[in-house]
């Protein structure tokens, strides 16, 4: 009762006030040059420094300068010429030294001429949130090495079984085997795929651009698939614009994705279907469609179909194994390359992913790790 007389009693300004002054994320208005104007208090738990000490200064100047420059020009490029909202993770220092990751968003507010007067920027610390994160893939990591040497072992011993290096089997037993082997094998792929993420979500990943000739990369991969293609009677189309030329993209990388989508659209299409793989010229971009007649997605769950182990209620029911995470690393592989990925499905009408790259290529990033862990 008391705390709603008071409110009441605030003007817009006070209220406005109050909610700045006491929110856990650190906000900070500057003028067009960066100068900071106001910073609310919770700078001092996030860097250390007092609102007063920050003031007049340049933002970043006590506690950033810790990124490449590489990355502060993106950012400012954002701002300046794209004058967008710019959204990313950083690592900052604080003024006892230590450094600390901070989750930022920064806008550029614009007066009437659309000229820059101000940015305005949320910081919040998330080195607890990054340090969980890490610990997290380190564990898939460990568990996922762990577990690949018995399922080799196993798969070497099974196949010695069943080619009857231990002497001819009964037929039901050598269903049985069978069956158990198939089952070891989903392992390993599962095994390998979480592998692959860890390595994806360690940031260590390594982007090394090869100047690659599309047609013959998307051709020779098409008819890697091709037994599996015929394997369930389907049909396949490639068709390539003669145009593209040689671009600079990283062919581990890129195979993995186009062979994921490939495998997807073949798992989920009906026999007899037909499967389209197609390249096109498009102004800035090249981009790749895989096409499919089959089962689509439910529209209602387009919008997880992205997410780690998430499969479509209509998949689980046409085909009992497969784990989810093939689009997850599809999807990371196309971001690290510097691209963007979407699809359009109708449920029992068929799909189409596709992904856009960039003719300039990509860039290069510094790793110990590529993304198959053969
Ligand atoms: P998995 O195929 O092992 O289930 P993915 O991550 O490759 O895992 O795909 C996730 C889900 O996306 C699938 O389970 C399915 O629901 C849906 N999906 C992916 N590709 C297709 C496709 N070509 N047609 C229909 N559904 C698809």
């Amino acid at each position: 009762m008391e705390i709603t007389s008071q409110i009441n009693n605030l003007d817009r300004h006070n209220l406005f006030q109050l909610a700045i002054e006491n929110i856990s994320d650190q906000i900070i208005l500057t003028d067009k040059d960066a100068k900071i104007l106001y910073v609310n208090p919770e700078i001092e738990h996030v860097t250390g420094y007092t609102p007063e000490e920050a003031i007049g200064t340049r933002a970043g100047e006590l506690w950033g300068g810790v990124m490449s420059t590489e990355f502060y020009k993106e950012m400012w490029k954002v701002l300046l010429e794209y004058k967008s909202t710019y959204t990313g993770k950083l690592q900052n220092r604080k003024k006892d030294g230590t450094l600390y990751w901070a989750e930022v968003k920064i806008s550029p507010v614009l007066d009437k001429h659309k000229r820059i007067s101000y940015f305005v920027g949320i910081e919040r610390d998330i080195t607890v949130i990054k340090e969980i994160d890490r610990m997290k893939t380190e564990f898939i990591s460990l568990a996922s090495h762990q577990l690949r040497t018995p399922l080799a072992a196993n798969k070497w011993l099974l196949e010695m079984l069943i080619s009857g290096d231990f002497g001819e089997l009964k037929q039901e037993i050598r269903n049985e085997i069978e069956t158990i082997n198939t089952t070891n094998e989903r392992m390993i792929s599962l095994v390998n795929s979480l592998l692959s993420i860890s390595r994806l979500e360690s940031g260590k990943l390594m982007v090394e651009p090869v100047e690659t000739n599309l047609i013959e990369f998307i051709n020779n991969i098409s008819n890697e698939m091709l037994p599996k293609i015929t394997e369930k009677n389907l049909s396949s189309e490639v068709f390539v614009d003669p145009k593209i030329g040689n671009v600079y993209v990283d062919p581990d990388l890129l195979r993995h994705a186009i062979t994921n989508l490939i495998s997807n659209a073949i798992k989920y299409s009906p026999d007899g279907e037909k499967i389209q793989v197609k390249l096109e010229d498009k102004d800035n971009e090249y981009v790749c469609y895989v096409k499919d007649n089959g089962i689509g997605i439910p529209k209602e769950q387009q919008n997880q179909i992205f997410k780690k182990f998430f499969r479509a209620n209509n998949a689980v029911e046409l085909i009992g194994e497969g784990n989810g995470l093939g689009l997850y690393l599809v999807k990371h592989a196309i971001e690290v390359m510097g691209g963007v990925i979407g699809f359009e499905s109708e449920e029992n009408k068929g799909t189409t992913f596709w992904f856009k790259l960039s003719k300039k290529g990509m860039k290069r990033h510094e790793g110990k790790l590529t993304i198959s862990t053969a």
